[in-house]
């Protein structure tokens, strides 16, 4: 199935903001691409060349994206795998591979595969009951992380024990009965920073400069890059996220958030096979962002130069707390008129509290004055639902 200039066709599973970008590099180099996603007005809708209208978990549909591309890729990790195993069979590609995907996709088996590949990681537990948690109780002290295992994001899936009487409400908030849980140690971390990179088919790897996050409530507010961090530790960090690419069979973009102790060791606190949001900074910031790297990596182009252009820091849009409606974006004009601000809006049919709707870049000679040039525009920036009151 070949329709584009460079004779591949890319089909993504999920039209969201990361397939949104992935497209916009995609059709730079002239690929052609389908989309699978169950919204019709999604994100990537207005810049994939096809898109199948259908749920995630649709494996009549997935096999229809299958027969009409060349590589299959995907935004999120929480896919049915077994259908991508069994085209894999069939011959059709799909990167990364769904081998490596059903293991990152349980954080309990992609803990235990770290940690037996020697990548350090925080203590953890599986939990199967309140027995279990109590074990994880003694074992880590108080407060601890209850995790489940499979569909969290945005910290959604995790709760903070903060003492034996938390035990049994833990559990049950997250559905211990029928989930998989586990238990983490609770890490008093001084910085959470990410390192992307990235696979070619050909087994050469390439990693972006280390970005320092910061979260409110779990959600990722800021990345700032590079993080401010000492040259060892950043070399560290670096060498890490390369040692991670090796444990997963990894074609494409991959994302290694870390967390810094205080006596400055680092644990991998989470793998993402897929662009990542504390990624976005490489849109502006670096010569090659990971978006355009991903789609070279999974159709066999050399991979891009992944060097820092200049101080870059990103931060994202989220919707006001004032419910749910149409979006209605205030203060574009004054956020662009600041030199070196980047504006980024998905184009999501909804906001909703909290929710991701864009994001802004703001690239300086300085890291401080980059920072201060993105939370002045993120001052300005405010996405309303269209008649609150
Ligand atoms: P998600 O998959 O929902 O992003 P994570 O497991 O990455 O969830 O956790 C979200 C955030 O919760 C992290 O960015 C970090 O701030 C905090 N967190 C997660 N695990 C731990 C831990 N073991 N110790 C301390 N904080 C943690």
């Amino acid at each position: 199935m070949t329709y584009g200039i460079l004779n591949q066709t890319i089909g993504i599973i999920g039209g969201g903001q990361l397939g949104k970008m992935m497209l916009l590099e995609a059709k730079k180099m002239g690929f052609y691409a389908v989309i699978l996603d169950p919204t019709f007005h999604c994100p990537a809708h207005s810049l994939a060349d096809e898109h199948i209208v259908a749920s995630f978990d649709d494996e009549v549909a997935i096999r229809k994206l299958a027969d009409r591309v060349d590589v299959i890729t995907y935004e999120f990790e929480h896919i049915g795998v077994e259908v991508l195993k069994e085209l894999e069979e069939e011959g059709h590609i799909i990167y990364p591979t769904p081998k490596s995907l059903a293991i990152i996709q349980n954080k309990y088996k992609q803990k235990e595969l770290l940690k037996k590949k020697r990548i350090p990681v925080p203590d953890f537990i599986y939990v199967s009951s309140v027995e279990d948690m109590k074990e994880a109780g003694k074992l880590f002290g108080y407060p601890f992380i209850l995790k489940s295992c499979r569909g969290g994001y945005d910290g959604k899936g995790n709760m903070v024990v903060n003492s034996p009487e938390e035990l049994l409400f833990a559990f049950e908030s997250l559905g211990g009965e029928t989930e998989e849980l586990m238990a983490e140690e609770f890490v008093p971390f001084t910085k959470e920073i990410s390192v992307l990179a990235c696979r070619g088919i050909d087994g050469e790897t390439a990693v972006y400069p280390v970005g320092e996050n910061i979260h409110q409530n779990n959600i990722l507010i800021k990345t700032m890059v590079p993080a401010q961090i000492s040259k060892t530790l950043t070399s560290r960090a670096m060498n890490l996220a390369n040692r991670v690419m090796k444990v997963f069979e990894g074609v494409g973009m991959f994302c290694v958030e870390m967390f810094v102790t205080e006596d400055k060791k680092l644990l991998v606190n989470e793998v993402a096979p897929r662009p990542h949001n504390s990624g976005h900074y490489s849109i502006e910031g670096c010569v090659t962002s990971q978006f355009e790297q991903h789609i070279r990596a999974i159709t066999g182009i050399p991979l891009g130069d992944t060097s820092l252009i200049q101080p870059t820091v990103m931060r994202n849009i989220l919707g006001e707390e004032l419910g749910a409606g149409e979006p209605e974006i205030c203060g574009v004009k004054e956020a662009l008129s600041i030199p070196g601000v980047f504006l980024h809006i998905y184009g999501k049919e909804k906001t909703s509290p909290r929710r991701k709707m864009g994001h802004i870049t703001a690239v300086a000679k300085t890291l401080e004055e980059a920072i201060q040039k993105v939370d002045t525009a993120a001052e300005f920036i405010k996405i309303y639902p269209v008649n609150y009151k």
